[in-house]
C-alpha cells in the first residue's frame, strides 16, 4: 500500500505496540519498571536499547512512539530525545568529539550553538572554525586532519542563507567527517536530511513538531552507523524527557502537514507583499530569489514554513520601535513554530557579535517574522500600519532636521 507524506503525519509512530488499541499512545509515566522473574529482567536488560521497557530514563511506550514517528518522518535508524533543541545540538556534538578535535561550524548558526562552541568546546580543547554558509566545494580548504564534524544549519538563523548540503556532505564524507544538520526550519519534512548526505539531523522540536508554543523539546535522528554512539553517549549525559511532552509532540505531528502548508502559503503572500513596499530593501524568504541560496531551496526542499526575514532600507531605532510597539497580531518573542505570529528586529551592528566571517552586507534593520495561522489579510493590515508608524517617525525627524 502506498503511503504519501500527508498520510505519514497521521500514521507515524502509531504502531499497535504503543497504542494498545486506541488511537493515541497513552502517557506512560515511569521511573521504575518492575520484573517478576529473573528471566523477564534479563530479557529487558538485553533489549534495553531496543524499545523494551527497562528503566524510565531509557524511555516508555510514549517515548518509543515519538522516536518511531521521528524516524518515519525524517528517515535514519533511531531518534534520541532531549529536553530542548539546544540540548540536542550540544549532546550530538559531544557524543562524537574528543580533546584535540576540530569542528567546522556554519557562521549563521543559532546563537547558543555558537556560544557552546566558543565556551564548552573551547574548554574541552576542541577547536571551531566558522565558515561562510554560501561555501560549497571550497569547504575542502578548511578541513584539517583532526576535523571530526561539519555542522550545518539551513536556512541559517535570522539571515536565512540556504546551504548547498549535498555538495558539503560529499566533501565531508571524502574525509570521514560526520555531517550534522540543524534541520529545525525544515521541521524534518520539508528537507529530507538523509537523501542529501546528512548523518545526524537535529531539531528544536520546540518549534513546528510541537507547534503550539507550549513544550521545550529536542530530537536528533541518526543514520544506522552513528545511532548506537549517539544513543549511548546521550544516555550517559542523562538526556530524557517527560512522557507528557512526548505525547504533545506526537499530537503536534498529526497536524504538521496542514499547519506547514498554511504557514508556507501565508508567509509567501506576506513576503511578496513586503517585497513591493518602498521601505523594504530586500526580503530573505527562501522561496524568493532575493534570499541567498534560493537556488538550493528550489532544488532540495519540498516546501517552506512561516519564518523569514526582511531588511529595511534604513536603520533607525526610534522608527523601528514605533513599528514594533504598535503591532496587534505580531508579538515580540523568541522561538517560533507555534500557531501565533511573531516579530523581532535586529540592527545590523548586532551581527558584529553574532557573525565572525559572514557578516551580512546590508545597512538597514532586519526584521524577522513568524507568520502564524491568523488570516493573511489581518497580518498584512497590521504590517501596513506598522510601516506607516515607521514612516511617520522618519518624516518627523526629516522635518526637525530641515
Ligand atoms: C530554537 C532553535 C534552537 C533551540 O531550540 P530550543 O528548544 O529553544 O533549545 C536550535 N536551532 C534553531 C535553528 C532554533 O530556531
Amino acid at each position: 500500500m502506498s503511503k504519501t507524506k500527508a498520510t505519514n503525519y497521521v500514521t507515524a509512530g502509531r504502531s499497535k505496540k504503543w497504542t494498545n488499541g486506541v488511537v493515541n499512545p497513552s502517557v506512560q509515566r515511569a521511573s521504575t519498571v518492575v520484573f517478576n522473574t529473573v528471566a523477564e529482567k534479563q530479557h529487558a536488560m538485553i533489549n534495553r536499547t531496543n524499545q523494551t521497557l527497562f528503566y524510565g530514563r531509557r524511555g516508555t511506550q510514549t517515548h518509543f512512539a515519538l522516536q518511531d514517528a521521528m524516524v518515519e518522518l525524517e528517515g535514519g535508524a533511531g531518534c534520541a530525545l532531549y529536553p530542548c533543541g539546544t540540548a540536542a545540538i550540544s549532546n550530538a556534538i559531544l557524543s562524537f568529539i574528543e580533546t584535540g578535535d576540530h569542528i567546522l561550524m556554519v557562521d549563521t548558526c543559532y546563537e547558543p550553538t555558537r556560544d557552546f562552541c566558543d565556551t564548552m568546546l573551547k574548554k574541552l580543547g576542541v577547536e571551531t572554525t566558522y565558515y561562510d554558509p554560501m561555501l560549497g566545494a571550497e569547504i575542502e580548504s578548511l578541513i584539517q586532519p583532526n576535523t571530526k564534524i561539519l555542522f550545518t544549519e539551513s536556512p541559517g538563523s535570522i539571515t536565512m542563507e540556504v546551504q548547498d548540503i549535498p555538495t558539503l556532505s560529499a566533501i565531508a564524507h571524502k574525509h570521514d567527517i560526520i555531517v550534522m544538520l540543524d534541520n529545525t526550519w525544515g521541521a524534518g519534512v520539508q528537507f529530507s536530511p538523509f537523501d542529501f548526505g546528512v548523518d545526524i539531523s537535529i531539531q528544536a522540536a520546540t518549534k513546528y513538531i510541537v507547534g503550539h508554543s507550549d513544550v521545550m523539546l529536542g530530537t536528533a535522528v541518526a543514520r544506522e552507523e552513528l545511532w548506537p554512539q549517539l544513543r549511548e553517549q546521550s544516555y550517559l549525559m542523562g538526556q530524557c524527557i517527560s512522557p507528557d511532552d512526548a505525547y504533545l509532540a506526537l499530537r503536534g505531528i498529526r497536524t504538521l502537514g496542514v499547519r506547514l502548508q498554511q504557514h508556507q502559503d501565508a508567509s509567501l503572500e506576506v513576503a511578496q507583499w513586503l517585497a513591493e513596499r518602498p521601505e523594504v530593501d530586500h526580503v530573505r524568504h527562501p522561496a524568493l530569489d532575493t534570499c541567498p541560496g534560493h537556488e538550493f531551496f528550489k532544488r532540495d526542499f519540498t516546501g517552506g514554513n512561516g519564518l523569514f526575514s526582511f531588511v529595511l532600507k534604513t536603520s533607525n531605532t526610534k522608527a523601528t520601535t514605533a513599528l514594533l510597539d504598535g503591532m496587534h497580531h505580531f508579538s515580540m518573542g523568541y522561538s517560533w513554530g507555534g500557531f501565533e505570529s511573531l516579530i523581532l528586529a535586529n540592527e545590523p551592528r548586532s551581527f558584529n557579535s553574532l557573525r565572525t566571517i559572514a557578516n551580512p552586507n546590508f545597512e538597514g534593520t532586519l526584521i524577522r517574522l513568524h507568520i502564524g495561522l491568523e488570516s493573511v489579510s489581518d497580518l498584512i493590515e497590521d504590517l501596513e500600519a506598522g510601516l506607516q508608524r515607521y514612516n511617520t517617525v522618519l518624516q518627523e525627524q526629516e522635518v526637525a532636521q530641515a
